[in-house]
Formats: C-alpha cells, sequence, structure tokens
C-alpha cells in the first residue's frame, strides 16, 4: 500500500547533512513538533559521500536522497535529511527539497529559505517558517501526496521563493483527507489568512 511507511510512522527523525549554523537543528526541531504529532529526534551528523550535480556547486539532490534512503532503515522512523547548501537535481535550476512518494526519507535545503539568499535583510521568523513548511511539504509526499492544484494548499508545487510564501502553511482540505492522523492534526486549523508561512506560527 502506497504510503505505508508514512501511516506506520511513530517518529520523525532530523538528520544534518554537511554543516548547519548552530542552532538551526534544533529550531527546525522545535518548530515542527508543533506541528506534527510524532516525536521528533535530532541526529548526529553523519559523514555521506556527498556528490555535486555536473558542473554545479550545488548538492545533486537525487543522490542524496538515495543516500537518506539507505540509512532510513528502522522501521516507524521517518527520515528527514537537513542541509544548508543548496540542492538541485540536473533538469532544474534548483529544488528546495525532495521525496519519493511513498517513501521513507525526504531531504530539505535551508538554503533558499533565508531572505539573505536573495539580498534582503535576515529574518529569522520567516526563514524558519519556511523551512517547516518546507518539511511539511515533503513529508505528504511520504504520505503519498501528489502537487495539488489548489494554490494555498501546501502541497500545491513552488518553483520560486514567492510560490513558497502564497502556498501558505495549511494543507487543504482535500489533501487533509488523505493525510495520516499526525500530518493532519493541524491542517486546516488556525486563521491561515496572510498565506505567509511565518505569521501563524508560534514564536
Ligand atoms: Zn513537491
Ligand atoms: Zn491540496
Amino acid at each position: 500500500m502506497a504510503g505505508e511507511a508514512a501511516l506506520r510512522a511513530e517518529a520523525l527523525e532530523l538528520q544534518p547533512v554537511g554543516a548547519l549554523a548552530p542552532g538551526r537543528l534544533q529550531a527546525l526541531a522545535a518548530r515542527l513538533s508543533r506541528r506534527v504529532h510524532l516525536p521528533v529526534h535530532q541526529l548526529a551528523p553523519a559523514d555521506l559521500p556527498l556528490r555535486k550535480v555536473n558542473g554545479r556547486d550545488q548538492l545533486d539532490a537525487g543522490h542524496l536522497l538515495e543516500l537518506l534512503e539507505t540509512r532510513a532503515t528502522a522501521e516507524a522512523r521517518l527520515l528527514v535529511g537537513v542541509t544548508a547548501d543548496d540542492v538541485a537535481v540536473p533538469v532544474f535550476t534548483f529544488v528546495f527539497g525532495l521525496a519519493r512518494q511513498g517513501g521513507r526519507a525526504c531531504l530539505v535545503s535551508l538554503a533558499r529559505t533565508d531572505p539573505e539568499f536573495y539580498g534582503l535583510p535576515a529574518d529569522p521568523e520567516l526563514r524558519d517558517g519556511r523551512a517547516v513548511c518546507e518539511v511539511l511539504h515533503e513529508l505528504g509526499h511520504l504520505a503519498s501526496l501528489e502537487h495539488c492544484a489548489n494554490r494555498s494548499c501546501l502541497m500545491s508545487f513552488a518553483g520560486n521563493i514567492e510560490k513558497v510564501d502564497t502556498r501558505g502553511e495549511r494543507f487543504c482540505d482535500d489533501c487533509a483527507a488523505r493525510l495520516p492522523h499526525w500530518l493532519a492534526a493541524h491542517a486546516g486549523t488556525g486563521a491561515a489568512t496572510s498565506g505567509y508561512c511565518h505569521r501563524n506560527e508560534p514564536a
């Protein structure tokens, strides 16, 4: 059955990939804990044989996902790789994250969640709010959801940061109905009116 790993999940594990700024993983784990009804564990950094996309200074997201999937062997756990590096697949300039539908591992890049990446002033609240939304989107894929046509749904495809912000932080009702309980628990609740990932996040 598709998405069985997500249905059976009893914990999430955050796997740092490469160096992360102090406190970033903790901040992500804390925010994620408020959005999922599962324990969120932080793993120690792992020495992974990372690979760059040919001719580009970006991590090969497909390769990294394969590395994570081979490590995601624990029953009832989903593995979320977290990197500060920019990641891409050969056919896209970049990706915010990657997951295989129904898989048990996914990855997110924090690089483009940071307003400073775009030459804008630092905004840790916005940055961290976007990061947790990225993780939730990829977890949606692990729960077998595909991209949603509803532009204000967390499962809609975002090819740039503006779309990340306009799709907001909530799953639409149709998507929420297909999510495992631990991920759907907060779907559709709260006044998700601003459309910005960070606006409705508790501090
Ligand atoms: Zn997606
Ligand atoms: Zn949707």
